[in-house]
């Protein structure tokens, strides 16, 4: 029998609700095939403060990096936000980050067919859909020095530095060309090389690298166009790779695709433990509601079999379980639109639904 030792850290709001829904999916879908999980959870972000006194404890933190996996709800809400520096809750989270050395986000955005109405796209532009965004996670302008921010000079200034190493671009490259030999076997690297030095050093890197997968196909996009082509024509996109700053505004605008932030959910990847979380927050205006959607923390999961535990078939089970359950018409209110063919339904019996699926699923392959 296979163990793999967890990490849970549900964290603030709706944290907690998505989680737990997330870990029975879990816990059926490995013990289907054999698969012993131990589980630690601990408090993390703003319950942790409350705790502890700080967003993230070193024993969360050193059980992390002992763990195979971690998988992460949300952290924040209002009644934290009079925090400053360390004692954020999202300050816990960038250390937890930090600390796994997590270089490489991954952010997958599939449009599934029975949502595709609910996007703000045309259903013929986004159906189909299926773009694995990687995003560098630890470097480039959100962490570069020099910065400096001077207002006590006649002409005040402010400046931050963009600036990539090789190995930092190469071990991030190295991580969308696996993924992509996958999938379709392509890769689009997105830069500002008409521009930008920093880019043409990334762009000339890649192509470099690149030589190592002579099976996959290598395209170059300059940001602005990625911008547009995402809204305009999304289904030409496999597997996408850029910097930080031009992944995050890149993967927010990608995911209005999906309709839904809380169908959402993302992995990222270092040479240690994965973080796996969904892209959504901690969602106080619906926490203890029993209102969440708990498919991004599911997705998530499933993620962390895939990428973490070396176990693509059950991550494969939990992907079609969720595409079962929305076959099947249950929708949270995120995702609800009304229409005859679906039900209305709450956190609990969204993840009753998805077990239920993945136990369909099990017997329908058994027989
Ligand atoms: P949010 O993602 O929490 O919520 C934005 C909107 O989406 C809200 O209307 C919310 O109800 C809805 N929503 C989010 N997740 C949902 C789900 N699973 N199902 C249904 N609806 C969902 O973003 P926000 O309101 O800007 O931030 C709230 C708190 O979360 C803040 O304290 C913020 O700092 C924190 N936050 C944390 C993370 C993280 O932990 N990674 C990410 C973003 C925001």
């Amino acid at each position: 029998m296979k163990k793999f030792n967890l990490v849970t850290l549900p964290g603030d709001g709706i944290g907690s609700e998505v989680v737990e829904g997330a870990l029975k999916v879990l816990r059926t879908a490995c013990k289907q095939h054999d698969i012993e999980l131990n589980i630690q959870e601990f408090p993390f972000g703003g319950i942790s403060f409350d705790k502890h006194g700080t967003p993230a404890t070193d024993e969360a933190i050193e059980a992390c990096k002992e763990s195979d996996a971690v998988l992460l709800g949300a952290v924040g809400g209002e009644k934290w936000d009079h925090l400053t520096g360390a004692d954020r809750p999202e300050s816990g989270l960038l250390k937890l980050r930090s600390e796994l050395e997590v270089f490489a986000n991954f952010r997958p955005v599939k449009v599934y067919p029975e949502l595709a109405h609910a996007s703000t796209l045309k259903e013929e532009v986004i159906s189909g859909v299926d773009i694995l965004i990687v995003r560098e996670l630890t470097g480039g302008i959100y962490f570069g020095k020099p910065r400096e921010t001077n207002r006590s000079v006649d002409d005040p200034y402010s400046f931050d530095t963009m600036r990539y190493h090789q190995s930092e671009v190469e071990r991030v490259a190295q991580k969308a060309f696996e993924a992509a030999s996958t999938r379709n076997q392509t890769v689009c690297s997105v830069d500002k090389a008409n521009v930008l030095g920093s880019s043409r050093f990334w762009r000339d890197t890649v192509i470099e690298f690149s030589k190592k997968y002579p099976e996959i196909t290598l395209q170059h996009m300059l940001v602005d166009n990625c911008a547009m082509q995402l809204i305009r024509d999304p289904k030409q996109f496999d597997v996408v790779l850029t910097s930080n700053l031009f992944g995050d505004i890149l993967s927010d605008e990608a995911a209005m695709l999906t309709g839904s932030i809380g169908m959402l959910p993302s992995a990222s990847l270092g040479n240690g433990p994965g973080l796996y979380e969904p892209v959504h927050g901690s969602a106080p205006d619906i926490s203890g509601q029993n209102k969440a959607n708990p498919l991004a923390t599911i997705a998530s999961a499933a993620l962390l079999c895939r990428y973490s535990l070396g176990l693509e078939q059950v991550a494969v089970e939990i992907e079609q379980a969720i595409q079962d359950t929305l076959s099947a018409g249950y929708r949270t209110g995120d995702i609800y639109t009304g229409s005859e063919s679906e039900t209305l339904t709450g956190t609990e019996e969204m993840c009753n639904q998805v077990l239920k699926a993945l136990g369909e699923f099990n017997k329908a392959e058994t027989a």
